[in-house]
């Protein structure tokens, strides 16, 4: 019968479309409903991560970095360019290419694993039942043996400095600038802060990042985010820690700016900017998605409430992504999408909460697994730690890309590796290493007696492991023993 499905799955972000096209590789009848309209009202799959997130931050990022590189570091390599300039509109339209190849691709998979794309806004309105508003406002309703929500996140927003879409604005709009702010003021030092301040601060503006917290980072390791917070400042980001925004005034006329009040340890200050970033934090998208009369439970921050298996307090209905707990990144919520696919056809599958990897993709890059010193210095756990500098790396040297260092740190009684903190060149992929062997349990010695191939940028991976021990090659041994 129409409008019986398995499996109706609400967002087609990274959780809902894994989990949409995992239902239907299992053999599910699946439909994944999705209200995201493109500028010109076209319906398009893969939620924040793909229209907003992940790749369009990513696509600038890589955009501005071959900018810095052409200005400032081809000569060292003996390469003469000339006056290099910036074509923004160009870089955006890149970006847009990069966006639509790619949520294309997720209506292109969704039709060769039969998965039922449906336009509009999904509502759990009773067990079993999903209501949708298509964009004409008309309503349909789907019947569903299991339901899972995906609805993802919005950015969240500071009374003292209203988004307008124009001056100021959200991560959103900063993927946007037409052309290169002179004076760009940004409020939050988290991850987004720093990757598109990155972004526009390469491209020449003057960026000044407001951060509430007196802690730069404090999620990481506080060696990797002192040596984060030196290169940054190096590289022309001025980051104020301890400023609070009390309030923002938009001047009129054509040429706009908005003047930012903040109080810091000097007591209150002014500064003005061309566009303002406000990017502290994001929320889970979650109001009018369940009908409160379906008793879907939620915490008080309005993340649905679930368990390790991503199951509700109501049976048939599942969450996952950022809509729940922990930490908002794709890679974790496809993880939960594909859970609860595999669940649903009676596999074990886990998650392994321990071992999301984290990663700012600045330049260097910023990324971390598992543990950190502090936190295991409060947990009273014995540790060993092993350092490698990437300015004796012979590829990072070949490359001229030498800030930055791997820190491996290791179970001083067993030798398990707890955690791995890494600024760096391609430290994103670099941690990846470490993850794995992570998850198979490995040792640092597992580590050290594994061969890399030379030259290469892990091998300062390899080096960290062995230093843990005392046997590096390319430093003296320091042995720390904690
Ligand atoms: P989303 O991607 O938010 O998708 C939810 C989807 O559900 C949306 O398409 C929405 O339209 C739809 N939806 C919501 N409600 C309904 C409804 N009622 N009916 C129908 N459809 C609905 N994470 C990383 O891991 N790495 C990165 O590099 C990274 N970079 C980022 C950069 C930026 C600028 C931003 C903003 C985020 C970034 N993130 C990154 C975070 C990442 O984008 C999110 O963690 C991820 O997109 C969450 O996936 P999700 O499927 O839970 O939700
Ligand atoms: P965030 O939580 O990373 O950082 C927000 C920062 O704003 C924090 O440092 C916080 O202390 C600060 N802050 C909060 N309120 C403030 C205020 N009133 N004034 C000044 N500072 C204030 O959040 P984000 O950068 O907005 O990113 C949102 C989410 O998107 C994150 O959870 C992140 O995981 C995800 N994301 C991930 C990546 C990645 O994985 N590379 C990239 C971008 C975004």
């Amino acid at each position: 019968m129409a409008n019986q499905y398995d499996v109706v799955v609400i967002g087609s972000g990274p959780a809902g479309y894994h989990a949409a096209i995992r239902c239907a590789q299992l053999g599910f009848n699946t439909a994944c409903i999705e209200k995201w309209l493109t500028k010109d009202d076209k319906t398009v799959y893969g939620g924040t991560c793909l229209n907003v997130g992940c790749i369009p931050s990513k696509a600038l990022l890589d955009s501005s970095h071959k900018f810095l590189e052409a200005q400032a570091h081809f000569a060292d390599h003996g390469i003469k360019t000339g006056k290099v300039s910036v074509d923004v509109p160009t870089m955006l339209k890149r970006k847009e290419k990069v966006v639509s190849q790619l949520t294309g691709g997720v209506a292109g998979l969704f039709k060769g694993n039969k998965v039922e794309g449906i336009a509009g806004t999904g509502k759990v309105v009773a067990k079993g039942k999903v209501e949708v508003t298509g964009h004409d406002g008309k309503t349909d309703t789907l019947e569903a043996r299991h339901i899972i929500i995906a609805a993802g996140s919005v950015p969240i927003d500071i009374p003292p400095a209203p988004v307008d879409n124009e001056t100021i604005v959200d991560s959103t709009g900063a993927l946007e600038f037409t052309e290169v702010p002179k004076k760009l003021g940004i409020i939050g030092a988290g991850v987004i802060g720093l990757e598109l301040g990155s972004v526009w601060a390469r491209l020449g503006a003057e960026v000044t990042v407001l951060e509430a917290l007196d802690d730069f980072l404090p999620a990481v390791d506080r060696q990797i985010a002192k040596e984060a917070m030196k290169i940054f400042t190096k590289q022309g980001l001025t980051i104020k820690l301890g400023s609070k925004v009390s309030g923002s005034k938009v001047s009129k006329g054509n040429k706009k700016s908005v003047t930012v009040e903040y109080t810091d340890s000097e007591g209150e200050q002014k500064a003005q900017f061309d566009k303002l970033i406000v990017c502290v934090g994001r929320k889970p998208a979650t109001e009018n998605v369940v009908d409160a009369s379906v008793g879907v439970e939620l915490d008080e921050r309005g993340f649905i409430k679930v368990d390790d298996h991503c199951a509700t307090n109501v049976e048939g209905i599942y969450a996952a992504g950022d809509a729940v707990r922990g930490p908002m990144l794709a890679h974790k919520g496809m993880e939960e999408g594909v859970m609860v696919a595999e669940r649903l056809a009676d596999k074990k599958t886990q998650v392994n909460y321990d071992l999301v990897p984290s990663v700012i993709y600045t330049h260097p890059e910023v990324a971390w697994v598992g543990k950190n010193e502090e936190e295991l210095k409060e947990a009273g756990i014995d540790y060993n730690v092993g350092s490698f500098p990437f300015a004796v790396n012979g590829r990072a040297l070949a490359a001229n890309d030498t800030d930055g260092m791997i820190k491996l740190i290791a179970d001083a009684k067993t030798d398990r590796i707890l955690g791995c903190h890494i600024i760096g060149p391609s430290a994103a992929d670099l941690l990846q290493q470490v993850v794995i062997a992570m998850e198979f349990s490995s040792s640092a010695e597992d580590l050290a007696l594994t061969m890399f191939s030379h030259p290469a940028l892990s091998e300062a991976v390899h080096e960290s492991a062995l230093a843990l021990h005392g046997h590096a090659i390319h430093i003296a041994n320091r042995k720390r023993r904690k």
